[in-house]
């Protein structure tokens, strides 16, 4: 999970964590604000940031390595071992890329002149890491939460009741949104409208809702069942229902709504 800064309005540091992010923020602020009265410019002198990352080294970023398949999941009734099995070298593929353009982009020129909207390979690199990188967060998802079958419960069934009014409302909603989809689903509790939601994308990396944690992903592109269900995709789906590890789930949303959720839950 990625550390947010935000400020509560309130300006109470609940966590240790949370003053620690406000000193940091604080200090990075006040490093710029140095930086930019030494140039006797302004709060924000852009130039001379430029410079100084110009001459610093990019920190090379963390390499991602594979999450293996739990066994779990080769017990799915209607989703075989050879689709998983097929499905996680597809996954693979994108742990390698993704790996392959970080660090690319450690490297790539930071100079205003080589950036350019049209093509360049600063841009390049960023697009193409969103689809491979959505790939490693979308896939691991939708493996962890497969196999083990189990029912919603708890807290978590409470939200489900309190978003779709039932599991089965929030799994025609979740089927209906997979049957218009051209890549994935994903059910997400929504910070800013503090509910569940089912959100539509149509590749890796296609409409992403910000401020939103993912509990569930749904993969529906073809090699997701055509193995199993050629072209019924309805049928795929009623499997991947069918075969939820809810505890999986579960202990997402606990996380998504817990003490790491509240970090990045606007004030209201
Ligand atoms: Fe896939």
């Amino acid at each position: 999970m990625i550390e947010e800064t935000q400020d509560n309005q309130t300006n109470n540091e609940a966590t240790p964590a949370m003053g620690k992010l406000k000193r940091r923020a604080f200090l990075q602020t006040a490093g710029i604000a140095a930086a930019g009265a030494a140039a006797g410019s302004t709060l924000l002198n852009v130039a001379a940031a430029q410079a100084q990352t110009e001459t610093a080294a990019y920190p090379a970023p963390p390499q991602l390595s594979e999450k293996p398949l739990k066994p779990s999941i080769f017990e799915t009734e209607g989703i075989s071992r050879k689709t998983h099995e097929e499905h996680f070298k597809l996954y693979q593929g994108y742990v390698k890329k993704s790996n392959e353009l970080l660090g690319k982009i450690a490297a790539v020129s930071r100079d205003p002149k080589d950036a350019n909207q049209t093509y360049s390979e600063i841009r390049e690199l960023k697009v193409e890491l969103s689809f491979a990188l959505g790939g490693v967060k979308n896939h691991e998802l939708y493996f962890d939460i497969l196999g083990a079958r189990s029912q919603p419960a708890g807290a978590l069934l409470a939200e489900i009741n309190r978003s779709f009014g039932s599991p089965q409302a929030w799994a025609a909603d979740l089927k209906a949104t997979g049957l218009a989809a051209r890549g994935w689903v994903w059910t997400a509790y929504d910070y800013d409208l503090q509910r569940l939601m089912n959100y539509i994308g149509d590749t890796q990396n296609t409409y992403p809702i910000w401020n939103a944690t993912p509990i569930v992903g749904l993969d529906v592109y073809e090699h997701a069942y055509y193995l199993d269900y050629g072209t019924r995709r309805a049928d795929y789906i009623d499997a991947f229902l069918r075969n939820l590890n809810w505890n999986a789930i579960a202990a997402r949303f606990a996380l998504a709504s817990g003490p790491a959720g509240t970090l990045v839950t606007m004030e209201k």
